[in-house]
C-alpha cells in the first residue's frame, strides 16, 4: 500500500486564512491517523503577489494552532525544496516532456487577440476559452517564431468532446464536460509555471497520495487528472472539502467576518479553542462532544464523516467555545500566565512603551490611556462621533477609504500609515486633523490618547479592520448604493495617485 502523504499548499499572498488552517487541520488528521506524513508546500508561482511576510505568517499561524508539518520549506525533508520558486528547473524539464509528446503546445497569441476573442465569445454567448488558434502550428513555424523572439505561453491540449469522470472521496463520481475546460496555460511568458502545472508536478514528485482541498478546485480537477494521464503517472485520491461560510451562508469573506488567524490570536482567543472550532466545521466527534484537542480529533478521525452542507464559521459560536475553554480548561495560574504572555507581548510592548513614557506620570495612568491596545472593540456610540466639521456620511467615507487603502498596501509602518492618511485627507478635501478624528474614535475609543497612526501600526490590520467596521456600523453602516459610489470615488483616488 502506498504510504499516505497529504499536504497543504498555500500561496503566500495576504493574511493566513482560517480556511487554510481548516484544510490543513483535516489533512494533518487524515495523515496522522493513517500513520502518514503531512507536508507544507509553498505555492509562490505568482511572484508579483507572493511575499516572504505572508509565508512567515502562514508558518506562525499554523504552528500557533498546533497544526504542524513534518516536511516543509522551513523544516526541510526528503522531497524538497518545498517552495515552488525553487523548483523551476523541474517544471522546465517536465514541460519538455509534454511538448515532446504533443500534449502541450506553444501559443503565441497576443493579449489583444485573446481579449478580442473573449469579447467575441461573450457577445456570442459561448463558453469563453482559448480557441486552439496555435494548436496546429508546424514545427518550422514554431521555430521561426521562437527565433524571432515572439512572446509565448505553453498550453495543454484538452479533449474537444466527452466528459471527464472522477471519484471524489466525499462526493462520489463527478462528471465534467470537457467543453467546459479551457486549454490551460501551463507555463507563462515569464517562464514560470501556473498553479495547475506546478501543483500536479509537485504532488507527483512529493508522492502525495491524497489531495484534500477546498471545493473551489473541483472544476480544475479534470485538467489535473489529464496531466497525470499525459505523464503516465498515478493520480492521487481527490477529496474536496466544503468551503467555510459566513452565517448568511455566503462564502467566508473578510468583509463579513474576520478571516485572518492573526485576528484571532491578537484578540486573545486560545489556539486550542480555535483549532477545536475548526475541527467542528462539517465534522463532529463520534460521541458528539464539543470540546476536543487536536490529538483527540486525530484519534477519532474519519474523513468520510465530513458533511457536505456548507459549514458556518460563526464567531459568536467560537466566542462561546473559547469562553468554555477559559472556564473549564484553565487553572487560575494558567489564565494568569497565558494572559500575561498575550498582553505583554514583547514586540508589541516595545512599540507601545515609548509612546506612553512621554504621556504618563504614574503607572496607574497607563490603563486609562492605553488600555485600548489590549481591548477588542471599544465601547463607543454615535455620540462619540459628534464633530463640528464632519457629518456621519463624511466620517463613513473616511473610515471606509482608510480601510481600503490600508488593505491595499502591505506596509503598515507608522510612516506609511501617516502618508496614506495625509494623501487621502488631501484627496477628500479634509484637514488632516478632521480626517483623523473618526479614525481616532474608532481605533482608540477615546477622545484623547496616543496617536491613532501609531495605534493602527501597532494593533495591525486585522484588529484595525474590525474596529473600523464596527465604527462604520455605529455610524449607520454603508448601504449597497453608497458602497458603489464610494468604490467609484476610491478608484478615482487610486488612479489619481498613480
Ligand atoms: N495553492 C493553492 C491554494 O492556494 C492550492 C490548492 C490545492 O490544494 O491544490 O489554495
Amino acid at each position: 500500500m502506498q504510504k499516505v502523504r497529504t499536504r497543504i499548499a498555500p500561496s503566500p499572498t495576504g493574511d493566513p486564512h482560517v480556511g487554510t488552517a481548516y484544510i490543513a487541520l483535516f489533512n494533518r488528521c487524515f495523515a496522522k491517523q493513517n500513520e502518514g506524513e503531512f507536508i507544507l508546500r509553498i505555492e509562490d508561482t505568482d511572484q508579483a503577489r507572493s511575499t516572504a511576510k505572508s509565508e512567515q505568517d502562514i508558518f506562525a499561524a499554523l504552528r500557533w494552532l498546533g497544526v504542524d508539518w513534518s516536511e516543509g520549506p522551513d523544516v526541510g525533508g526528503p522531497f524538497g525544496p518545498y517552495r515552488q520558486s525553487q523548483r523551476s528547473s523541474l517544471y522546465q524539464e517536465q514541460i519538455e516532456v509534454l511538448l515532446d509528446s504533443g500534449h502541450a503546445f506553444h501559443c503565441f497569441c497576443t493579449a489583444q487577440r485573446l481579449t478580442d476573442l473573449r469579447n467575441q465569445q461573450m457577445a456570442d454567448k459561448t463558453t469563453p476559452g482559448y480557441d486552439g488558434h496555435c494548436l496546429h502550428l508546424s514545427k518550422e513555424e514554431i521555430a521561426q517564431k521562437l527565433a524571432d523572439e515572439q512572446e509565448y505561453v505553453i498550453r495543454m491540449q484538452v479533449p474537444a468532446e466527452g466528459e471527464c469522470r472522477f471519484e471524489d472521496m466525499l462526493r462520489g463520481e463527478i462528471a465534467i464536460n470537457w467543453q467546459q475546460i479551457d486549454m490551460q496555460v501551463l507555463m507563462k511568458s515569464d517562464g514560470l509555471p501556473t498553479y495547475h502545472f506546478a501543483n500536479v508536478v509537485d504532488d507527483h514528485f512529493m508522492e502525495i497520495s491524497h489531495v484534500i482541498r477546498g471545493e473551489e478546485w473541483i472544476n480544475s480537477t479534470p485538467k489535473h487528472l489529464l496531466l497525470y494521464q499525459y505523464f503516465g503517472w498515478q493520480a492521487p485520491v481527490f477529496c474536496h472539502m466544503p468551503l467555510l461560510r459566513n452565517p448568511d451562508k455566503s462564502k467566508l469573506s473578510k468583509r463579513k467576518n474576520p478571516t485572518s488567524i492573526n485576528y484571532y490570536r491578537d484578540m486573545g482567543y486560545l489556539p486550542e479553542a480555535v483549532v477545536n472550532y475548526l475541527g467542528m466545521m462539517g465534522w463532529t466527534m463520534p460521541d458528539g462532544r464539543e470540546l476536543f484537542t487536536i490529538d483527540e480529533m486525530t484519534d477519532n478521525f474519519d474523513l468520510m464523516r465530513v458533511s457536505l452542507g456548507g459549514p458556518v464559521f460563526d464567531v459568536e459560536k467560537l466566542d462561546w467555545l473559547n469562553g468554555k475553554y477559559i472556564r473549564e480548561r484553565l487553572s487560575d495560574t494558567q489564565f494568569m500566565q497565558l494572559f500575561a504572555q498575550w498582553a505583554f507581548d514583547e514586540q508589541k510592548m516595545a512599540q507601545i512603551i515609548p509612546l506612553l513614557k512621554d504621556r504618563v506620570e504614574r503607572f496607574s495612568d497607563v490603563v486609562p490611556l492605553a488600555g485600548f491596545f489590549l481591548s477588542g472593540l471599544p465601547e463607543i456610540s454615535a455620540e462619540s462621533f459628534v464633530h463640528k466639521q464632519l457629518n456621519e456620511e463624511q466620517m463613513r467615507k473616511i473610515l471606509q477609504f482608510t480601510l481600503w487603502q490600508l488593505e491595499n498596501g502591505t506596509d503598515l509602518s507608522r510612516d506609511a500609515v501617516e502618508q496614506e492618511c495625509v494623501r487621502l485627507a488631501a484627496y477628500c478635501g479634509f484637514k488632516i486633523r478632521d480626517f483623523l478624528f473618526p479614525l481616532f474614535v474608532a481605533i482608540t475609543g477615546k477622545a484623547v490618547s496616543t496617536s491613532v497612526i501609531d495605534a493602527i501600526s501597532i494593533i495591525g490590520i486585522d484588529v484595525s479592520r474590525a474596529r473600523i467596521r464596527a465604527a462604520i456600523g455605529i455610524l449607520g453602516g454603508i448601504s449597497k448604493k453608497e458602497t458603489k459610489t464610494l468604490e467609484k470615488d476610491f478608484r478615482d483616488f487610486a488612479q489619481s495617485a498613480e
